[in-house]
């Protein structure tokens, strides 16, 4: 599968959901080469749990979940994407089904939702889904994987994209691959935190690959924050305990054994993420916080939810007779590239997929379930409209000679990297994290500009940091995920 291409139709930087999906659906019409760094299936994709909204039922409406969606987004979603992202879920799990993947007849409940909506193949849905594309992806004779390639720089000529400069991890060689068409599908940026469920690859890699040719990103200040994940990190990162279990029963309580979240809103454990999150953390400052599932019997949790009961296990927890502490962490990017519906950036030859890319409907906060979903929706759009693009002018150019400078690139040793990013993640958390003070960002700000960033991994999550700290200035009120006050908590 590993296999060194230099010029390609389609180049898709990332193989999460969104890559490969656009890369499926992209390779009737030309030559497809996926690029990921690390291995294949390192991504938050392979981790997602719950599963992916979509309208089923007759009693359910398009209507009720481009509701539930801008309720949850604070009313700051784009309404003509969100139409658009309903209306195409059927067609969406419709895919997902003829490669394979089986899902349960009855869809389940998560907050937010007004409705059962969410459908799953398991609680491990993500998996399932995966590795389904994946077998669909081999298939394709026109479509190539290279593992271990991680694009580091957009090869940007005379305002329009031709591809991108790749680092290759077996030999440390940069290299251009050039394209006539670029899609970024990098997903989210959680690992700029110091707490998150997101994997070691989630960096924020798009965001800077975007900015560093110019182009704005939108809403980064919306960093979502779920509010239970498993109190005990391992391997950098927190094991999430599904917002299924909630839709399934689960109770939020403190250390005295009470439900709180009703003070904060009359959904308690159905509201959506954002206000959640925030009564966890405040709760959190009288002692520790838990998910209680002890009134469901053990054996009916496992047949639920086989996967996350085992794992939790592992952690020394059984969800059936203990009380299992939580901690809010940063999950998802609700915004990204601005995109339009075709995944098209500002930029000529890049278009962005997925959560990289901001199409606007996750607004101020996403609702559950709807990321895979918008992952699909708008892979395969932005696939629809790339298909009549091949022999654009941008084809033609590709072939001619373009004047490349291999970039000149700091490469400091891995530890080094890790202590930067650490340091990064912890200011990110303590300012810029559930609530955000004036002071805080000043602060954050200042202290982010004075890591000595020279390895390009370092320059690219300090850029991304310092862009959405500036974002969360420039909103002085709050809205959605993003909470301002000006007294210090
Ligand atoms: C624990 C967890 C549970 C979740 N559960 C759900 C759920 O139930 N339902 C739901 O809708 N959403 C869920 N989400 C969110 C959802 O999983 C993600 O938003 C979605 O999978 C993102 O897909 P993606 O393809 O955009 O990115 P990803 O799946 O993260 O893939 C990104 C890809 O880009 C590659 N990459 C990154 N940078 C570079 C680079 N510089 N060069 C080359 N390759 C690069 C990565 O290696 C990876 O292959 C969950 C997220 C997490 C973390």
């Amino acid at each position: 599968m590993t296999k060194t291409e230099t010029k390609t139709d389609f180049l898709v930087v990332g193989a999460g959901i969104a890559g490969l999906v656009v890369a499926h659906s992209l390779s009737e019409f030309g030559k497809v080469l996926v690029i990921t760094k690390g291995k294949l299936k390192q991504s938050n994709t392979y981790w997602a749990q719950g599963g992916i909204a979509a309208v089923t039922d007759k009693e359910d409406s398009f209507e009720s979940h481009a509701e539930d969606t801008t309720i949850a987004g604070a009313g700051h979603c784009n309404g003509f994407a969100v139409k658009y992202l309903v209306a195409h879920a059927p067609k969406a799990i419709n895919f997902l089904k003829s490669i394979g993947v089986e899902f349960q007849e009855d869809p389940v409940l998560e907050a937010g939702h007004s409705f059962p909506r969410v459908l799953r193949t398991s609680d491990y849905t993500g998996q399932d889904i995966l590795n389904h594309l994946i077998k669909a992806v081999k298939k394709k004779k026109n479509i190539t994987v290279q593992e271990d390639t991680e694009a580091i720089e957009l090869i940007e000529y005379s305002g329009k994209c031709y591809g991108a400069f790749v680092r290759h991890e077996e030999n440390e060689e940069i290299t251009p691959i050039f394209a006539k068409n670029t899609i970024l599908a990098t997903g989210g940026c959680g690992q700029l935190y110091e707490k998150t469920t997101n994997t070691t690859g989630s960096g924020g890699d798009g965001l800077a690959l975007a900015a560093n040719v110019g182009l704005e990103l939108k809403d980064i200040e919306f960093i979502q924050f779920h509010p239970t994940a498993l109190d005990k990190p391992d391997n950098n990162r927190y094991f999430l305990l599904s917002e299924a279990l909630r839709g399934f029963g689960a109770r939020i309580v403190n250390e005295r054994g009470e439900s709180f979240l009703q003070k904060f809103d009359k959904r308690a454990e159905l509201a959506p993420r954002d206000l959640v999150s925030r009564a966890v953390y405040f709760e959190l400052m009288n002692g520790p916080v838990y998910l209680d599932m002890r009134h469901n019997e053990a054996s009916n949790i496992k047949k639920h939810f086989p996967n996350i009961y085992k794992r939790v296990k592992e952690y020394g927890f059984d969800l059936g007779k203990d009380l299992v502490p939580i901690i809010p962490v940063a999950h998802y990017a609700c915004g990204g590239i601005p995109v339009d519906l075709t995944g098209a950036t500002k930029l000529p030859g890049l278009f962005a997929v997925g959560e990289v890319a901001c199409t606007g409907v996750h607004g101020a906060n996403r609702l559950a379930s709807n990321s895979l979903l918008e992952a699909v929706v708008f892979s395969q759009a932005a696939a629809s409209a790339l298909g009549g693009n091949l022999e654009s002018e941008q084809a033609e150019l590709i072939d001619t000679t373009i004047p490349l400078d291999i970039p000149k690139i700091v490469i400091e040793p891995m530890d080094q990297v890790m202590a930067y990013s650490k340091r990064l993640g912890q200011i990110m958390w303590k300012h810029v994290g559930i609530i955000r003070t004036t002071e805080g960002l000043e602060k954050a700000k200042k202290q982010i500009i004075s890591i000595p960033a020279r390895d390009y991994r370092i320059q690219h999550r300090q850029l991304i940091c310092y862009k959405i700290i500036e974002a969360c200035q420039n909103r002085p009120e709050s809205l959605g995920t993003h909470y301002i006050t000006s007294e210090l908590v």
